[in-house]
């Protein structure tokens, strides 16, 4: 399937073969303009159940194989993800409403993370460490776990499942995916890709579906790690179901309440536009997106006056325009939801400063009536530590200006007063504030004078307290799909 669009029911990738068995279908949406993509099978707990099957019938000969056999099928996609770049990327903008430039970035990323585990398929996997007993050899191996199953999220439909399947197929496990309802023809483009790479039948299996079919999957005993990223509601769910069974694992990311602290010492320039770029870029749908801005009192009114002016003129566009700043919002149900975030603040005694959640007819893209659109939503508030507003993620470009008097500790005691600690950024020129900053933070992904935006596949990604369970994702995914073993030698 490319960017043609057709009347086929879409089925899932189970054991190397694709199903026709669905009573039920659920359709893809263009979120800009409402329109339907294509139409797809709604998996079953019994298509889970067949794709583990699958799973677990392949796992053997694929642990067989050495790690650079292993790798050779994901060259192949590396090869066909940078070949189908503008392709790939408009498919990503038309199906989650992304701007085309960060349609095409999900879909660099997603190469960025095949070449970095396919290329580490010919790094060391273990370490050979002294012994205590001379003539002895003391190694820790790692090996598979089993079948990994992985859920993953709309808002990278391409990059986030490659940070999951791409490692866990290196280190041999295999893999059942469900993708994101809202996104499930770039999960029909990867199952294909895996295909046309002849990955041996059962390694790597798609159900596509949403609700019954996530569950599903996280629940099933024969789930050796369930790789999840998502919100934080059905992400402590599944950690907490898999957590009490024994030989289980559950590596989960999940949402924010990032913040990002201005000091009286920074550049104000850049403060505004790291503000601007990490709240309304992609439309505040990134787990890293900032909701909460921490300004110093000097540089409150002045911050405040340019970045108000900014959302008062940021322009809504069609996503695949290349100059379009902010597309539409995913779906119905989450403009409803950024809406009742907008409510929450007003009654929790937020001073509105920016209301466009509503926008005119003449701001939204012509032919684009049934699209999801939503404007910036700014606001100001006397910080108090229990407000709901400042403690929930809304996922929306809804954000909130905090005044914070005081030294950098002041702030990073506001910054730090969430359940979340995803991430953050500091823009300031001293030193000492960024240290403090970057040591006291509670956070997983720090920025320093830079938009509180962007992934490096060869750092981790994940968070800490209500944003992680300690498994962060790309690179440190290893973690999670190999058990290791202390392995000693007598010569
Ligand atoms: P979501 O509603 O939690 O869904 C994520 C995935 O979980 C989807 O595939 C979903 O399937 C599945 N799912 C839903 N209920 C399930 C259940 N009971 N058991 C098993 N699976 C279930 O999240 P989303 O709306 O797609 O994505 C937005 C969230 O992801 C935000 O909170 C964002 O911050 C977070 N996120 C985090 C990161 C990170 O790296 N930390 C990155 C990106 C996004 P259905 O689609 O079928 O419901």
């Amino acid at each position: 399937m490319s960017q043609q669009i057709t009347e086929q029911v879409h089925g899932h990738y189970i054991g190397g073969e694709w199903t026709d068995t669905a009573e039920e279908t659920f359709e893809s949406e263009n979120p800009a303009t409402g329109e339907t993509l294509a139409t797809f099978q709604r998996g079953t707990a019994a298509d889970v159940d067949a794709a583990l099957e699958a799973a677990e019938d392949a796992f053997d000969e694929w642990r067989s194989l050495s790690y650079i056999d292993r790798a050779e099928y994901l060259w192949d996609i590396y090869h066909e993800l940078r070949e189908r770049h503008e392709e790939l990327g408009e498919i990503v903008s038309k199906e989650c409403g992304k701007e085309i430039s960060e349609g095409k970035a999900d879909v660099t990323e997603a190469w960025h993370m095949v070449e970095w585990a396919a290329g580490n398929a010919r790094h060391p996997h273990g370490d050979l460490v002294p012994s205590e007993v001379a003539g002895k050899d003391a190694y820790m191996r790692r090996k598979p776990r089993g079948v990994v199953g992985c859920i993953t999220p709309w808002n990278f439909p391409v990059a986030i499942p490659f940070w999951h399947m791409a490692i866990a197929l290196v280190e041999g496990n295999t893999v059942v995916w469900k993708p994101a309802e809202q996104t499930p023809w770039c999960g029909q483009i990867i199952a294909e890709m895996f295909e046309d790479a002849g990955i041996p039948d059962g390694v790597f299996n798609m159900v596509q579906g949403f609700g019954d079919a996530g569950a599903a999957l996280s629940d099933d005993g024969r789930v050796d790690t369930v790789l999840f990223t998502g919100s934080a509601e059905v992400g402590h769910e599944i950690a907490s179901k898999v957590g009490g069974e024994p030989g289980k694992l559950a590596a989960c990311e999940m949402g924010g309440k990032n913040g990002i602290v201005i000091t009286e010492e920074a550049d104000l320039d850049l403060a505004v536009h790291s503000a601007v770029m990490s709240s309304f870029k992609t439309t505040g749908q990134r787990c890293v997106s900032s909701e909460r801005l921490i300004v110093h009192e000097d540089v409150y009114d002045e911050f405040k006056e340019r970045f108000v002016d900014i959302a008062e003129d940021i322009a809504v566009g069609d996503p695949l325009e290349e100059d379009t700043f902010m597309g539409p919002a995913i779906e119905a149900e989450h403009v409803e939801k950024i809406s009742r975030h907008n409510d929450l603040a007003r009654e929790e005694g937020a001073t509105v400063l920016v209301d466009r959640f509503e926008l005119e007819d003449s701001e939204i893209p012509d032919g684009h009536g049934d699209g999801h659109w939503v404007g910036p939503f700014v606001y100001e508030i006397d910080y108090e530590s229990d407000l709901r507003c400042l403690n929930e993620e809304c996922f929306g470009p809804h954000v909130a200006l905090l005044e914070y008097s005081g030294d950098i500790e002041d702030a990073v005691d506001i910054h730090n007063d969430t359940p979340y600690g995803l991430a953050g950024a500091i823009i300031s020129e001293d030193y000492r504030q960024i240290n403090y900053f970057r040591d006291r933070a509670d956070l997983g992904l720090a920025y320093a004078n830079l938009p509180c935006i962007g992934a490096e596949v060869q750092l981790p990604f994940g968070g800490v307290k209500k944003s992680g369970n300690g498994y962060p994702s790309a690179r440190e995914a290893i973690e999670a799909v190999t058990e290791r073993t202390a392995w000693t030698l007598n010569n």
